[in-house]
């Protein structure tokens, strides 16, 4: 499947869906990624480590010679969007953009790497939830054909980066998300924001196994890593919608699941997983009426059974980790050093959340 977008202006978005590995409970559906004739014309994104080829092929399909583009730009360094990054640059030698972040962190760096066998593996792995039998299995040839791209970083914040085409730095789901404007009539949002599904995202502990590569610039976790940023990236979208009412949404997962077609009011979206992360909180909070727990004990119990199994187990317990520093930050819950969670008897998360700022 490929599927054309005339804009209003008669710019032409063409959607490029690729086969997505991560199949079960936690299913994302396929990548979509977008070739945008802009000015410059450009590639966003190019698949899982594999579907690179079948992108050519696509784009082959669909008239399109990949050789047309000016540059790839990846929305952020998640393998399910830039795993195909080395075999679309064989077929076509051009330049490749990403925020500065994913340039640092698809490198290794074996005297800062955690001692083990994450020393074999880029800075990006550091944080990541999987065990390592997941990694050896599937991911170093992936990052090996990563190494030695040339990425020409973009800054943080917001980036015109030709006439009509503007990108912002979102982080949350990941450090290195990107989010990117076109005309003001169009939003390819990548994984920050998703139909039908809630971007899982990082925590801030994340940050201080990458710390050593990302400061002097970085020294706050929380304006990269963790639930907080990640509120504050959406607030950041529903004020562009705001600002631009009409602008038709791009995701990186299911605009088309199931049969059917996902048109994604942008500002409605943002409001939905603003609620669903209220609501999340608030079901933490229950459960520690019980007795004080870990964050897998607390998964095992918030999510049912079939998400916990196999790699769910360490995605959930993610997803909860990362609500559990949100409600240590609101001060309603501590943590003892036995990793378990308590409550302090204040339910303050609703007004933070709602006070969190716009990014
Ligand atoms: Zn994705
Ligand atoms: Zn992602």
């Amino acid at each position: 499947m490929q599927v054309r977008f005339r804009l209003p202006s008669g710019l032409e978005i063409v959607g490029l869906p690729t086969k997505n590995f991560y199949g079960g409970f936690w299913d994302l559906g396929p990548t979509w990624n977008y070739a945008v004739f802009a000015d410059s014309p450009f590639l966003m994104d190019t698949g899982r480590f594999g579907q690179g080829h079948k992108l050519i092929e696509l784009l082959d399909f669909s008239g399109i010679s990949a050789k047309e583009f000016e540059f790839v730009l990846i929305s952020h360094g998640h393998e399910d969007h830039d795993g195909g990054l080395s075999e679309v640059l064989q077929h076509c030698n051009i330049k490749v953009k990403a925020h500065a972040i994913y340039e640092r962190i698809i490198k290794l760096y074996p005297d800062h790497a955690p001692r083990g066998y994450k020393e074999r593996f880029p800075a990006k792995c550091w944080q990541c939830n999987m065990p390592e039998s997941f990694y050896t299995e599937h991911c170093l040839d992936y990052h090996q054909a990563l190494q030695h791209i040339q990425i020409e970083g973009i800054a943080d914040g917001e980036n015109k980066i030709m006439s009509g085409v503007t990108t912002w730095h979102l982080p949350g789901h990941t450090p290195d998300s990107l989010v990117v404007m076109i005309n003001e009539e169009a939003i390819i949002v990548g994984d920050v924001l998703l139909p039908g599904i809630s971007p899982i995202p990082t925590r801030i502990a994340q940050f201080n196994d990458v710390s050593s590569i990302l400061c002097p610039e970085y020294t706050d976790p929380e304006t990269i890593f963790g639930l907080q940023c990640y509120i504050r990236s959406l607030k950041k979208l529903r004020e562009l919608a705001t600002q631009c009412p009409d602008l038709i949404v791009f995701p990186g997962h299911r605009l088309y699941y199931n049969e059917q077609w996902n048109h994604i009011n942008l500002s409605a979206r943002v409001n939905e997983l603003l609620e669903h992360h209220v609501q999340r909180c608030g079901s933490i909070i229950d459960i520690l009426k019980e007795s004080p727990m870990t964050d897998s004990q607390i998964a095992s119990k918030h999510f049912e059974q079939k998400l916990l199994r196999g790699v769910g187990r360490f995605m959930a317990a993610n997803e909860i980790g990362s609500h559990c520093e949100l409600l240590l930050s609101s001060g309603d819950i501590t943590v003892a050093d036995d990793g378990k969670y308590h409550l302090t008897g204040k339910l303050n998360f609703e007004t933070f959340i709602d006070s969190i700022p716009v990014a």
